[in-house]
């Protein structure tokens, strides 16, 4: 089980990270793989006793624990695990790490595709910061469909790869900010995938999927159209099937202006795209309704944040009052409801 709402189950074949960008800056994975290390016993590989697969991912640093980059494969009752179930499940597939990250190798990627491709009962979703490594990793699948050996264990299997792009498998980016937006988008679009789909959380500004800047063009990632410098617009044969957004949590939480997810909510809704408010995070937007509360801050739409007290004026239009109230009382409504949609069609392409 797991309390990430917009799946069922974790599944970490491969641990291990290192930092990529703003939105990782409190990786909860980073601070759980330090944990792990502490709890876990050693593990048994075939006659061996080896240390377990959290051995090494962190060190200790004044801010607490940090990636060392290293990355492990897990043992065999981990990888194999969805072979062994039965029951259709949604699958989030490493949640402590990046299946894309540059040290892992093609090897250990390709025995995630083919337990991916034997579990047809089950729907994985990948999401990764390094997408320029997850469209050459398909696009190699891409270039060579068919039959390919995947050794799993000690036994060879043959994944049916010609079923490619995998119907259960949803690809997806991160995206916290316009730059991460632009940079991560084009390369998901250019990737083969049932679904595609991006989680702007920690959401950390205010994105446009709509005006995505690419190739000195502008890309609707939405609506699915391409503009160049001549005004014109060409459509495109794939557009983002799902959009999550979200809040940071824990101690160092650094909080959401309410507009920058109202705002992809309504490019989503204008476009027909499904999304997804996952939650506030640490930080909510209070109301001179709520109770009194501590911790108060004036959020300009720019991500500026000072300190604020219960009676003081607005700063500007724009700023909205924010207090700390912790994940659970944050919720999960925007504008008093709940959006948990979920992807609707599979592009297939
Ligand atoms: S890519 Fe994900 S797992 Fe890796 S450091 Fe960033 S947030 Fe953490």
């Amino acid at each position: 089980m797991t309390n990430i709402e917009w799946t069922e189950k974790t599944w970490n074949p491969i641990v291990g990270c290192s930092i990529v960008s703003p939105g990782c800056t409190n990786c909860y994975a980073m601070k759980m793989a330090a944990r792990l290390e502490k709890m876990m016993k050693p593990e048994r590989r075939g006659d061996v006793l080896l240390p377990h697969h959290y051995t090494r991912l962190t060190k200790p640093s004044n801010g607490g624990p940090v990636w060392t980059g290293r990355v492990n494969i897990a043992p065999d009752n981990i990888l194999l695990a969805p072979l062994r179930r039965k029951k259709p499940t949604m699958y989030f597939v490493n949640s402590m790490g990046d299946l894309f990250h540059e040290s892992i190798p093609d090897e250990w990627i390709d025995r995630v595709f083919a337990v991916m491709a034997r579990c047809p009962q089950h729907t994985f979703q990948v999401l990764t910061k390094r997408s320029e490594r997850m469209r050459e990793y398909c696009a190699k699948l891409d270039r060579a469909p068919g039959p390919t050996t995947i050794e799993i264990a000690e036994a060879s299997i043959q994944p049916p790869l010609n079923d490619w792009p995998l119907p259960n498998v949803w690809l997806g980016v991160s995206a916290e900010r316009q730059t991460e937006a632009d940079e991560r988008i084009p390369d998901l679009l250019a990737t083969p995938a049932a679904v595609r789909f991006v989680s702007a959380e920690p959401l950390l500004e205010a994105v446009d999927f709509t005006d995505l800047s690419y190739s000195g063009m502008c890309l609707d990632a939405v609506e699915g159209y391409l503009q160049g410098g001549a005004g014109y617009a060409t459509p495109q044969r794939r557009r983002l099937d799902w959009i999550i957004v979200g809040g940071e949590s824990g101690a160092n939480a650094r909080p959401m202006h309410p507009d920058w997810a109202r705002s992809i909510r309504d490019q989503c809704t204008a476009a027909g795209v499904p999304f997804f408010f996952k939650q506030w995070g640490e930080w909510a937007p209070t109301r001179l309704t709520d109770p009194p509360r501590v911790d108060l801050r004036w959020l300009s739409s720019n991500g500026g944040c000072m300190d604020a007290m219960w009676n003081d004026p607005k700063p500007s239009e724009a700023d909205v009052m924010i207090s700390k109230v912790g994940k659970k009382s944050a919720g999960r409504l925007l504008d008093d409801r709940d959006w948990s949609q979920m992807p609707l069609r599979e592009s297939g392409v």
